[in-house]
């Protein structure tokens, strides 16, 4: 699973400070204060460079002495590996693809159209719901995964009458071909052994350059799942990478791709250093995690104290990705593996990619809040507070009620949160690690682990990440959870629209506003109460008419980024 579009928590550890960036940590103070006039566009672009704009070109990586020699080149390897998963996921998208960017890439008057292309990974817009810009040819819902005329029905069909072949048609690592009359899958080892030989052969090489075991471990079992097609004990290995310097993922992992059923696995790679400092941080939030839960807004009877936190996080610093996860809007966080099994047995580890949420941050979140943030506001918005944000948020999805009674029908009936809210869980469960995650910070501040300044940083941080995550609209439950936020907020009084179409909150009401929301939405789901979710949603889940005009003003300001790595320069010295 990952994150690409939506803002995760952000709250605000000053222990996350991360050493290398400092230039771009001090952001909203040393610029002007946002003017009301939009700017006036000099010169008429192109319809392509316009498409091609809304992706901010930034570097994502760290400075090179920040990457320890020893393991440098160990990380070379691994990024030759990660390219070979990008060759692979831009076949999987279209087998043709490489020939249409050879056309492409043959004609200079051509040059944005070439720069979407490689955004999109094909000639279909990402954005726009796979129309494509080049070429007659619509998207196949099902890619390269199945046979461009094969129907759903046809696939069932054959499915139904051949029982003993559904594990591997409806499997994560095979792709269905038409074999004469019939339908047959093809492991990907079989289809894509040109390419994931030589993968293979290059995570071996960087196993043997691995001074971690676990590591090594890994290495070597994912190249054996390259021939072997079988992944399942490689995930396992990648659970015990929970510390250690190099954060690596590569492999067949998320099925978005796959629109028809949402089978097939698409290849990727994330090639990642985990920060110690940040990894400090976080063993020092898991040793608060019980008085996390001691201090929620709730009567103790609905506490919840031994859920324990299920999956580790990690953050860390891009170096280099490919595939799947490089097609389009860029992911900020990702939980793996999705292999059920596996995450029965070992859990699942989240993983935050700082550096990407800072170039978010920096080219995205920070122009929209000095468009639409009181300038004097607008200075309290530092991405230390954002990330917090995220780490706070990620916490609180560990704390408040999971297993809970009910009463059905006169009778008492042991059931989840998630069991009896239905449909409405995820809206109100993200609403929750949002809103229990900033009120964790007056925690924080009693405890004596940020100053008590922070708080402001954190008000600015929420209203900041808000414009950003609707700025398209509530889609998807994150969306929803922060619109619901925002109405509660307004209503509260702790945030107000200023006569000039500015946004601003009143420090003085939003410690109230952030606790009796907490309280709410944390009763909602100890009480399992289905309709009194439904209302709450229905009553503040409404995008405002308004707020939607203001956001409709914003088309200059870039959709998200468009990474390159200075690792692949940094490697050629090494
Ligand atoms: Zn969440």
């Amino acid at each position: 699973m990952r994150v690409k579009m939506s803002v995760l928590a952000a709250s605000t550890l000053a222990l996350f400070a991360c050493g290398e960036k400092k230039a771009a940590e001090e952001p909203a103070k040393k610029e002007e204060p946002a003017k009301k006039e939009e700017p006036v566009k000099e010169e008429p672009v192109s319809e392509m460079a316009a498409k091609v704009a809304r992706f901010a070109p930034v570097e994502i990586g760290v400075a090179e002495e920040m990457i320890p020699e020893k393991h440098r080149p160990l990380i070379a390897k691994l990024v030759e590996a990660a390219r070979i998963m990008d060759q692979l996921f831009l076949l999987q998208v279209d087998r043709d693809n490489p020939k249409w960017r050879a056309d492409i890439a043959g004609d200079p008057a051509l040059a944005d159209t070439l720069a979407l292309f490689d955004i999109m990974y094909g000639p279909w817009d990402r954005l726009e719901d796979g129309k494509p810009f080049w070429g007659e040819k619509a998207r196949p819902r099902g890619v390269s995964f199945y046979p461009e005329d094969m129907t759903k029905e046809e696939f069932e069909k054959w499915v139904a009458a051949h029982p003993e072949q559904r594990e591997a048609f409806t499997g994560y690592f095979t792709v269905i071909e038409r074999e004469g009359d019939g339908l047959v899958a093809v492991p990907y080892s079989q289809a894509h052994a040109d390419l994931l030989g030589p993968a293979a052969a290059l995570l071996k090489e960087a196993a043997a350059l691995a001074g971690d075991p676990r590591l090594k471990r890994y290495l070597n079992s994912r190249a054996a799942a390259f021939a072997s097609n079988e992944y399942r004990q490689s995930d396992m290995d990648w659970m015990d990478l929970d510390d250690g310097d190099i954060e690596v993922v590569i492999g067949p992992y998320e099925v978005y791709e796959d629109r028809l059923f949402g089978y097939k696995a698409a290849f990727e790679a994330f090639v990642t250093l985990r920060d110690p400092e940040d990894s400090a941080a976080l063993s020092k939030i898991k040793e608060l995690l019980p008085r996390m839960e001691a201090y929620l807004p709730i009567p103790d009877e609905h506490r919840n104290p031994h859920r324990g936190s299920e999956s580790p996080i990690s953050v860390v610093e891009v170096l280099y990705t490919g595939g799947d996860t490089r097609a389009g809007v860029q992911t900020l966080a990702f939980v793996l593996p999705n292999d059920e099994v596996v995450r029965e047995k070992k859990g699942s580890k989240k993983v935050l990619l700082k550096n990407v949420a800072h170039a978010k941050f920096d080219k995205i979140l920070v122009p929209i809040a000095r468009r639409l943030m009181r300038a004097d506001q607008v200075a309290a918005v530092t991405f230390e507070a954002f990330f917090n944000h995220t780490l706070m948020h990620e916490t609180a999805h560990g704390l408040g009620p999971g297993r809970i009674e009910v009463v059905r029908d006169g009778k008492k009936v042991r059931t989840t949160v998630n069991e009896a809210l239905r449909e409405l869980y995820s809206a109100i469960e993200e609403t929750k690690a949002d809103v229990v995650g900033m009120y964790l910070n007056y925690m924080m501040v009693e405890e004596g682990l940020k100053p008590e300044s922070f708080i402001d940083n954190v008000y600015a941080a929420f209203l900041g990440g808000f414009f950003r995550s609707v700025r398209f609209g509530p889609s998807g439950a994150h969306g929803q959870a922060n619109i619901i936020q925002f109405n509660y907020m307004t209503e509260q009084g702790a945030v107000i629209r200023d006569a000039d179409g500015r946004y601003g909150y009143d420090a003085d009401k939003m410690r109230a506003a952030v606790e009796s929301l907490a309280r709410e939405i944390l009763m909602i789901q100890a009480l399992g109460d289905y309709d009194e979710a439904k209302a709450f949603i229905e009553k503040y889940g409404q995008m405002p008419e308004r707020l939607r005009r203001d956001l409709a003003g914003l088309t200059d300001i870039p959709t998200d980024i468009r990474p390159s790595y200075p690792v692949e320069r940094q490697m050629e010295r090494w």
